[in-house]
């Protein structure tokens, strides 16, 4: 069993529209861009990351706004929905506050002896804001005070046909099994970065997933450093996963495989941070550029549409 990887980095989805996605996580929910950035496989896409104050790992909410993206079928094979962390007795304000602000598909409910709230993110994500008693301290300099504001990611829960594989590869990866309840399996990891949930709902009929407009493109777990994700690449490779080579994503360190299940897992580094080529205080403000686009930053601009803040 792995016991370098402490819980969630960061979770990746699809949008159809930057300036409307920038809204939403940084005025509605009162995250803190963290960086504006493009797909760096595709630069004419922006890459948009959200979180704490510096992006913490398992704080980072990111997204690649497509244009003309058509929209998600949910089904099998992929993330079904991000859980976020709020403090105990905050879940009244939050519901209050996104019922003002027209947020959809609102819902209370309790799963797992813990109170959550759903909603809907701007392509009808699926997203729930769950009260846990982890320290973390999220962004305040928003309209959402230190009181009810965002820690981070509590987890994410996978939707699964079968459900075997993936179970036995999330034990391999460090994480046990700590509940279950119909359809669903809980596994957590200890001693993580408090995104330490991960939740299987196994569905058998279900159709397979079209991805689209809020679909979560990729879920990332943290290691600390690049020595820990070689040897997560190895141990994942010793048995029998198909691992990509590391690739510098600028921010972090990342590799990828796709599950036995069909979701696509990245494994990324806490090293070396967003705050590497930006001040803290002006982080996401600019657009930044891997080394290799500088070269062609006007056509890139032109090719992106402007995000006011
Ligand atoms: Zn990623």
């Amino acid at each position: 069993m792995l016991t370098q990887i402490k819980g969630l980095h960061h979770v990746t989805s699809m949008a159809a529209n930057a300036q409307q996605n920038s809204d939403f996580f940084t005025k509605k929910l009162g995250l803190r861009r963290v960086k504006k950035t493009v797909n760096f496989d595709s630069p004419d896409v922006y890459h948009l990351y959200y979180g704490d104050e510096v992006g913490t790992p398992g704080s980072v909410m990111t997204y690649f706004p497509f244009p003309h993206i058509a929209p998600n079928h949910p089904g099998a094979g992929e993330v079904g929905e991000t859980y976020f962390a709020v403090p105990k007795g905050s879940l009244g304000y939050w519901k209050g506050r996104l019922e003002g602000l027209d947020v959809t598909g609102l819902s209370e409910t309790e799963v797992f002896g813990e109170k959550r709230l759903r909603f809907n993110g701007p392509d009808r994500d699926a997203f729930s804001l769950i009260e846990t008693d982890d320290a973390r301290i999220g962004w305040n300099h928003s309209e959402v005070d230190a009181a009810e504001a965002i820690k981070g990611f509590h987890g994410a829960s996978l939707r699964l046909k079968d459900a075997g594989a993936t179970k036995e590869l999330l034990g391999f990866m460090g994480y046990q099994q700590v509940d279950s309840k119909d359809a669903w399996t809980r596994f957590a990891i200890e001693g993580g970065n408090g995104a330490d949930v991960i939740d299987i709902e196994t569905l058998p009929q279900a159709n397979n997933a079209r991805q689209g407009a809020g679909s979560v493109h990729h879920i990332a777990f943290a290691v600390e450093n690049r020595a820990a994700q070689l040897e997560v690449r190895k141990a994942l490779m010793d048995t029998g996963h198909q691992v990509t080579p590391v690739i510098d994503r600028d921010y972090f360190w990342a590799i990828y495989f796709r599950t036995p299940g069909g979701v696509l897992f990245e494994i990324a580094t806490n090293e070396p941070g967003f705050d590497r080529d930006e001040d803290t205080a002006h982080l996401g403000e600019a657009l930044k550029l891997p080394s290799r686009y500088e070269a062609h930053r006007t056509q890139i601009e032109d090719m992106l549409e402007p995000i006011t803040d």
